[in-house]
C-alpha cells in the first residue's frame, strides 16, 4: 500500500476519545519493548509515527493515527514492563478493555510477539482478551532478523503452538531493520475481515 498521508489524531485517554466515524481500525498490541514503535514507523514509510521508546512502559495512552484518511492505526499501550506497578497494569487492562468495548464495525488487531523471547504469559493473556472480544488477530513475530535463517521456522512454529493459533490466523515474521514482512503485513491489514471472528 502506498502511504500518502499519516496523521497523528490524538492520544485517547478514555472511551470518548476513541474513533467514532466507522473507518476501519487496526490496533497494535504488544509488550513494552517488543518493537511496536519501530514496526509502526516502517509500516508508515517515511512518515514518522511513533517514537522508538527509551523508557519502556511509560506511555499509557491509546495513540490514534489516520492513514491515507481511510484507516486508523490504534497504538495501544505496551504491557508487561517488569517494573510497572500493579496500578499501572490495572490501568492498562482498563484502557484496553474500554477500547475493545467501544463499538467498531471493522476492527482487527495485530499482536506483536518478540521472535527471540516467544510468547510471555501476558502475551497469552492479551491473546485471550482479544479472542474474548471477538477481535480477529494477525500475529507478528518481531525482530526476526535476530534469528538465523534456520532458526526462524521453528521459532514461528513454537509461537503458533504456544498461542494456540488457528490455521487461518496469519503469523508473519517481521524485521524493522530489514523491512522483511512489511508487504505481507500490509496485505493482511488490507484484507477483508473474516465473517465470524475468532483466532
Ligand atoms: P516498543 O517499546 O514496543 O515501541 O519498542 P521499540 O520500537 O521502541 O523497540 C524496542 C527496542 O528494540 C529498540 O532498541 C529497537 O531498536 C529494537 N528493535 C525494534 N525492532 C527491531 C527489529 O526488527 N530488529 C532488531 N534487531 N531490533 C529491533
Amino acid at each position: 500500500m502506498k502511504i500518502e498521508s499519516a496523521e497523528f489524531i490524538r492520544s485517547a485517554m478514555s472511551e470518548r476519545d476513541f474513533p467514532r466515524d466507522g473507518l476501519p481500525e487496526v490496533a497494535f498490541v504488544g509488550r513494552s519493548n517488543v518493537g511496536k514503535s519501530s514496526l509502526l514507523n516502517v509500516l508508515a514509510g517515511q512518515h514518522k509515527l511513533a517514537r522508538v521508546s527509551r523508557t519502556p512502559g511509560r506511555t499509557q495512552a491509546v495513540n490514534l493515527f489516520l492513514i491515507n484518511r481511510r484507516l486508523y492505526f490504534v497504538d495501544l499501550p505496551g504491557y508487561g514492563y517488569a517494573r510497572a506497578a500493579k496500578s499501572a497494569r490495572d490501568e492498562w487492562a482498563a484502557l484496553l478493555e474500554a477500547y475493545l468495548r467501544s463499538p467498531a464495525a471493522n476492527r482487527r488487531a495485530v499482536l506483536l510477539i518478540d521472535a527471540v523471547v516467544g510468547p510471555t504469559p501476558l502475551d497469552l493473556e492479551a491473546r485471550r482478551y482479544l479472542d474474548r472480544h471477538g477481535v480477529a488477530i494477525t500475529v507478528v513475530a518481531t525482530k526476526i532478523d535476530k534469528l538465523s535463517r534456520g532458526a526462524r521456522k521453528p521459532a514461528l512454529a513454537a509461537i503458533r503452538r504456544e498461542l494456540d493459533l488457528r490455521e487461518e490466523t496469519s503469523l508473519i515474521g517481521f524485521s524493522a531493520k530489514s523491512g522483511e514482512g512489511t508487504a505481507e503485513l500490509w496485505k493482511e491489514i488490507g484484507r477483508p475481515l473474516p465473517q465470524a471472528a475468532g483466532n
